[in-house]
């Protein structure tokens, strides 16, 4: 059967099991905060009753972000699978409570990867391969795929309308809209609007433009956001619904706000999730109380945990990408969710590790936790060391996540069992290798099997492991079980089976061990009120309303460690 055909049946299939869909597209600029969005409108429909996916489609031609600095594209989100994803998956797991798979995310890479692969095996025989169909196809496929288990798929379009790599993307939701028919797909455009300090208006040149971008696409935005600093009046809505084609009460305020868990709560305020509805024909009054209770349960009461802390803390959070706050995004909201179960409000306090070690410890002098988090390479490495030194010296409450536990181990190797050159395969070929690399390792008694040769995209250690934790530990206290699941993204490991000696003079106590009891997942050391390291990523399973327990376990330590008063810090609602 030639690709086409198949393409007519899948489509024919699909119209018998009618769902629907929600693009999220962004115009005029990037970071206005499309990922939120998308994460809202899922949660606000799940508060309505209603099953959703959340699928995101980058139009950039890296097969994953895994080989990308965070500098260029924020954190690397890491889901159950092993996927390296966009970090809006992050917001969409943190919002909806749902698991991404592999199969929510797409990017030009992953369609390129795939068409070549059928292009070689003979599948298009005769015919030459263009963007249409072949590309759109593929990407209409992609965000078709198990529909029909879900009430709405909601699709987010990555970069910004314009864009010359997300023209097939664009393209692909102009011809759905036909295959499935309009009233199966909502296009909402997410704009900005900037505020002129010297005429005090709000302006919607920029706006209409981006619209008319995408109506010269032959895509029709049904819903308008428009972000913007200040509130968006009547005379504003009838502008932009006259110009832009779309009904005034479709054209929705998206103000800024001083945390993201407060989103949903101002969009549903401003009427998105009742015009989505609108929009598809589902809108039933009889059930407007029911959704307001729902979304005054969950969004409502965050709300008021977040802005009425009783006490603060302050937790510095030493890394080497502290310029760009999308770094570290699940790491700063674990963080976040910890204090909110502790009725506390953090400080997060961004140090540089590449500062000289006086510096360092000048600026850890005022905090009450220090956490050294994920990295990779050896640049601010010595900084690292030096904040854990610090923290295991002046009993300061230390959580080390994934880099930050092998550098643990590293420090307690040098400083306390006196072996200098202790270091890590990912540093160096010399000295000691307390941190080595592995070839192979079992995930659920298959082994995997790796080489330092292999390629670097995709062949990390990811993705969730089972882990086994000692009774007497301090691990056992904050989990409260001797067997847990948390996500990894790594390449090295804690060389146990050559210096497990040595680790034992240096106090290290490995309470959290690999399934097979090969590899080191937690160290801990005692008589310190709180020092754990973990060679997971426990910031990207939690969540706002299930928070962490190695979080909230770290911030209470910090609380009792010492807080600053509230009146000294920045209010945050
Ligand atoms: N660079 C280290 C490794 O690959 C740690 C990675 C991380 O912190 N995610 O093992």
């Amino acid at each position: 059967m030639l690709m086409s055909e198949k393409w007519i049946d899948e489509m024919d299939e699909s119209r018998r099991t009618g769902s629907f869909f929600i693009f999220i597209t962004g115009g005029i600029m990037s970071s206005l905060g499309k990922g939120i969005a998308s994460a809202s409108i899922g949660t606000l429909l799940q508060a309505r009753g209603y099953a959703v996916r959340m699928k995101k489609l980058d139009p950039y031609i890296n097969v994953d972000p895994g080989t990308m600095s965070p500098y260029k594209h924020g954190e690397v989100f890491v889901m159950g699978d092993g996927c390296e994803a966009d970090l809006d998956f992050g917001h969409y797991e943190r919002f909806t409570g749902l698991q991404c798979t592999a199969n929510d995310s797409l990017t030009t890479g992953k369609i390129y990867e795939k068409v070549l692969a059928q292009e070689r095996r003979g599948d298009y025989l005769g015919s030459d391969i263009q963007v249409i169909p072949h590309i759109t196809n593929e990407i209409k496929r992609f965000i078709m795929d198990g529909h029909e288990l879900v009430d709405f798929t909601i699709c987010e379009i990555g970069g910004t309308v314009g864009d010359i790599e997300g023209l097939p993307y664009i393209e692909a939701i102009r011809q759905l809209r036909i295959d499935l028919g309009v009233f199966r797909i909502a296009c909402i455009h997410l704009t900005y609007l900037p505020y002129l300090k010297t005429s005090e208006e709000l302006k919607t040149k920029p706006t209409q433009h981006s619209v008319k971008l995408l109506q010269s696409m032959g895509v029709q935005p049904d819903i308008i956001l428009c972000r913007s600093e200040k509130d968006i009046n009547d005379d504003i809505k009838t502008k932009l619904s006259m110009f832009c084609n779309v009904k005034k009460e479709n054209i929705v305020a998206a103000l800024d706000v001083e945390n993201i868990y407060l989103v949903p709560h101002k969009y549903h305020l401003a009427g998105l999730d009742r015009q989505v509805c609108d929009h598809f024909g589902l809108l039933d009054q009889k059930l407007e109380k029911l959704v307001e209770e729902n979304i005054k349960e969950k969004w409502v009461n965050i709300e008021h945990a977040i802005c009425t802390p009783s006490k603060t803390v302050r937790i510095a959070v030493v890394g080497k990408y502290t310029k760009l706050k999308d770094a570290y995004i699940s790491l700063s909201q674990a963080i976040n969710h910890g204090a909110i179960a502790n009725e506390a409000r953090v400080e997060i306090y961004f140090v540089d590790a590449k500062k000289s070690s006086q510096n360092l410890e000048d600026e850890l002098c005022n905090v009450s936790g220090i956490l050294v988090p994920g990295g990779f390479d050896s640049s601010g490495v010595e900084g690292k060391i030096t904040a854990i030194k610090f923290a295991r010296e002046n009993k300061i409450p230390f959580l080390g996540i994934c880099l930050g536990l092998q550098l643990a181990v590293i420090e307690a190797c040098r400083n306390v069992a006196g072996v200098k050159d202790a270091t890590s395969r990912e540093f160096s070929d010399e000295g000691e290798i307390v941190i080595d690399f592995m070839n192979s390792w079992e995930s659920d008694g298959l082994a995997e099997f790796r080489l330092p040769s292999d390629n670097k995209g995709g062949t990390m250690r990811l993705g969730s492991y089972r882990c086994k934790i000692s009774g007497d530990s301090l691990a056992y206290k904050i989990y409260g079980a001797t067997e847990i699941t948390e996500r990894h993204r790594h390449r090295f490991e804690v060389n146990i089976k050559k210096y497990r000696e040595l680790f034992e003079i240096a106090g290290l106590k490995f309470s959290g061990m690999s399934m097979d009891g090969l590899l080191p997942e937690i160290v801990e050391r005692r008589f310190h009120p709180f020092f754990i390291a973990t060679q997971a990523h426990p910031e990207f399973q939690s969540h706002p309303f299930a928070p962490h327990p190695l979080f909230t376990s770290f911030i209470k330590a910090a609380i009792n460690y010492s807080t600053i008063p509230l009146f000294q810090c920045a209010p945050q609602c």
